[in-house]
């Protein structure tokens, strides 16, 4: 079986690991600075809102929505989507994911480019997310070079989508950054706490670009692209 086959593990492992310190990072950040209310008693929805005010944005739907850490912007209604914990939160948690996710609207309405190439490449990533490891697998099974390729490059799609989205996620994080610090929604005091979630929560994408790195990796490797000298 593919999956038990040791070489897959140590493709597979190191993503999985900084993966699991990751969410264990962000977990922990978000619910020790949930425990901590910023001083200007604002709510993450309205933090968030005040942050599209600044620019000059009017137009972004906030909703809360259920979940934990559910949070999310959606560019297809212009909707900023909080969790509980955040559309409520007058934490210094609340505040800074309210904020991130506050960047992605801006990043939409300013025309950010990393961000109109990852909507882009949605459909086709999660049409080769799904597709390339049954090809993969058959493939490997039958011993057909060419369907081990054709599941590597469909792959390759999903690996771009997971890089492009680093610079799209770390410029949300610079815009809440510094506009939490300039407008004092938190003081300075406070900055490095809200800040700390936000980073943890980076670690999260990096862990999936390394994950889907490695896993290309593995593909060509198997496919005989990176030089298999086992076949
Ligand atoms: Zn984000």
């Amino acid at each position: 079986m593919l999956m038990m086959s040791p070489m897959y593990w140590l493709f597979a492992l190191p993503g999985l690991l900084l993966g699991m310190l990751a969410a264990y990072l962000t977990k922990s950040a978000f619910a020790k600075y949930s425990q901590v209310g910023a001083r200007s008693g604002l709510t993450g929805a309205q933090a968030a809102q005040r942050m599209l005010q600044s620019q000059g944005i009017t137009d972004v739907q906030i909703r809360p929505i259920q979940g934990f850490l559910s949070d999310h912007y959606n560019p297809r209604d212009n909707s900023l989507n909080l969790s509980p914990s955040v559309y409520g939160g007058q934490s210094l948690s609340a505040i800074g994911v309210a904020c991130h996710e506050a960047g992605h609207a801006l990043q939409k309405a300013h025309n950010y480019a990393p961000m109109g190439l990852r909507t882009l490449l949605l459909p086709a990533t999660i049409a080769g997310q799904n597709i390339a490891p049954i090809l993969f697998m058959i493939g490997a099974a039958i011993g057909s070079v060419g369907m081990l390729k054709l599941g590597a490059l469909l792959f390759a799609g999903a690996v771009l989508f997971s890089i492009v989205t680093l610079p799209v996620e770390w410029d949300a994080s610079a815009r809440a950054k510094r506009y939490m610090v300039e407008s004092g929604v938190v003081t300075a005091a406070e900055y490095p706490s809200a800040a700390k979630v936000l980073n943890a929560a980076f670690l999260t994408y990096v862990a999936g670009a390394v994950t889907a790195v490695l896993q290309l990796l593995y593909f060509l490797m198997r496919s005989g692209l990176l030089g298999d000298r086992r076949r």
